[in-house]
């Protein structure tokens, strides 16, 4: 199953991905991830990347489409790609490789959340440096103020994860992904999930819709 997951950031698209991903056995595609990893690698994208990241900025588009073509020759049978496409020349980028190699999307989900319930949930996530676990102060709390509670480790917030970048990808997102969102719903493939829900229910939805 090929399905790209769309959502503001904070819609807990993340979250669901990686969950439905586990479930059906299928490779989680986040680009934000991806692009940490290659930030934390010192590659030549992720040097390229991180001005654009650190402003709440989208990366621009020939250089998401580049790391993408080569995720694809690998990942080709199944994928759930999490922050991709963020435009519509990025929607329109992945139809023409995955014609090319013959296959297509099964679904676009898309989970909807407001901009104030985004902001306070993003304000509070934090996660660990050294294990990965993610937490939410508003719906994940660690048990110790600041501390993972698996491994001892202080908690880290992402550095674009500040009141005025947030605002600033909020706006982002309104101005260019909506665009995917459209393109989409016209194909046909869209989704639409309620993501205000809390988590069990938004993954509930989730599974009954691509069952
Ligand atoms: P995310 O982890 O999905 O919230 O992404 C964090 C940041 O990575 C975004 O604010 C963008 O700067 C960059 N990014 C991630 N995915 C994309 C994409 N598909 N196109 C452009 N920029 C991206």
């Amino acid at each position: 199953m090929r399905l790209v997951f769309l959502g503001p950031p904070g819609s807990g698209k993340g979250t669901q991905a990686k969950n439905l991903a586990e479930k059906l056995g299928l490779e989680h595609l986040s680009t934000g991830d991806i692009l940490r990893a290659e930030i934390e690698r010192g590659s030549e994208i992720g040097i390229k990347a991180k001005t654009f990241m650190d402003a709440g900025a989208l990366v621009p588009d020939k250089l998401i489409l580049e790391m993408i073509k080569d995720i694809l020759r690998k990942r080709a049978n199944g994928f759930i790609f999490d922050g991709f496409p963020r435009t519509a020349p990025q929607a329109e980028g992945l139809d023409e490789l995955l014609r090319g190699m013959g296959i297509q999307l099964n679904a676009v989900l898309y989970l909807s959340v407001g901009d104030e319930v985004l902001i306070s949930r993003l304000l509070g996530r934090y996660y660990c440096p050294k294990c990965g676990l993610d937490y939410n102060l508003n719906s994940r709390p660690p048990k110790k103020a600041g501390l993972c509670d698996n491994c001892g480790e202080g908690l880290r917030q992402r550095s674009d994860d500040t009141e005025e970048v947030i605002r600033r990808r909020l706006e982002v997102y309104h101005q260019q992904t909506k665009a995917v969102e459209d393109y989409y719903r016209q194909k046909g493939l869209l989704i639409e999930i309620n993501g205000a829900e809390p988590p069990d229910s938004v993954a509930a939805a989730i599974l009954e819709a691509v069952a």
